[in-house]
């Protein structure tokens, strides 16, 4: 088996009370927020799957937030913890000083709540990355297969990726208003899977591309993210079935269709 080195890079983590400077209506589905404020001074996401921990303000109203001990966070005793949710920098200028962050609007949760209502002013606080992942840049190949919470990365992918990198990009959507224009290298071929009213939790649409794309010629690595269950099947079908070497995928759980199931 070829080697080809990943890396995992560690991030000091920071916290970083910012404001909301502008909130949009992307498509149907999908609200783009755009942060700002001096504490973003310093913030840096390299990898195109880093993920941030956003804190929300809790039923009072408070940025209740924890202190990282060795031993894990430790929130303040007696108070009403902020809720926190893990969410991708889809768009970093330094120079501007904006980050823009885009939430799926499923309904339910304190993170969508907070997105579809957010106005110019309101704070967030955002923690980290911790972690940035870089995958190898001298596979033959590259596929990407995620739902809408990971339209971000995937789009960071398709930006960040070497020019001439061969990718295949398989974005399950809502529905069709929901797909977006892409940068993207010249070797890219993008296949939107809309669902069309059907559940994220329950549909098969990314299962059936993985399944029917054939068997590519040289080593290929695979990135997946979407609702855990269906990441964690594809994961196996890809070791079991198709023999791909474990340090070849990456699949991980973005949201859990039962928040109370276990890893
Ligand atoms: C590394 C990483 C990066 C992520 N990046 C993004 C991102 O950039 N944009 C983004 O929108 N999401 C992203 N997510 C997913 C996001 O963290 C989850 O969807 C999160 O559960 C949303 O929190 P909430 O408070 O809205 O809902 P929760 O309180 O967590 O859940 C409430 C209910 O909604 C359901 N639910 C949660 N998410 C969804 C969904 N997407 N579709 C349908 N039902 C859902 C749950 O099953 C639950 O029943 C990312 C997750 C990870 C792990």
């Amino acid at each position: 088996m070829t080697s080809h080195p990943s890396t995992l890079t560690r991030l000091p983590v920071a916290f970083r009370q910012l404001q909301v400077i502008h909130s949009q209506r992307l498509t149907p589905q999908m609200q783009r927020i755009t942060l700002g404020g001096e504490a973003l001074a310093g913030f840096a996401s390299p990898g195109a799957d880093d993920h941030v921990k956003l804190f929300f303000p809790n039923a009072e109203g408070a940025f209740v937030l924890p202190e990282l001990t060795e031993h894990g966070p430790r929130y303040p005793q007696g108070a009403l913890p902020s809720p926190a949710r893990d969410y991708t920098p889809r768009h970093h200028d330094a120079e501007a000083g904006q980050l823009v962050i885009d939430f799926v609007v499923h309904g339910d949760g304190p993170a969508a709540l907070w997105a579809v209502q957010a106005q110019a002013g309101d704070a967030l606080v955002v923690a980290g990355p911790r972690g940035s992942f870089a995958p190898a840049d001298d596979f033959d190949g590259y596929v990407l297969l995620g739902d809408e919470t990971a339209l971000p990365a995937i789009a960071r992918f398709l930006a960040e990726l070497p020019a001439q990198a061969e990718v295949q990009a398989y974005i399950e959507i809502p529905d069709h208003g929901d797909r977006q224009p892409l940068e993207h290298g010249d070797n890219v071929h993008i296949q939107w899977l809309e669902r069309g009213g059907y559940p994220a939790a329950s549909s098969q649409l990314l299962e059936d591309a993985l399944t029917d794309i054939e068997e590519p010629e040289g080593d290929v690595f695979y990135w997946i993210a979407c609702e855990s269950g269906r990441a964690r099947l594809m994961r196996k079908f890809l070791e079991g079935h198709r023999q791909v070497p474990k340090e070849w995928i990456r699949a991980t759980g973005y949201w859990k269709a039962d928040p109370t199931a276990a890893d």
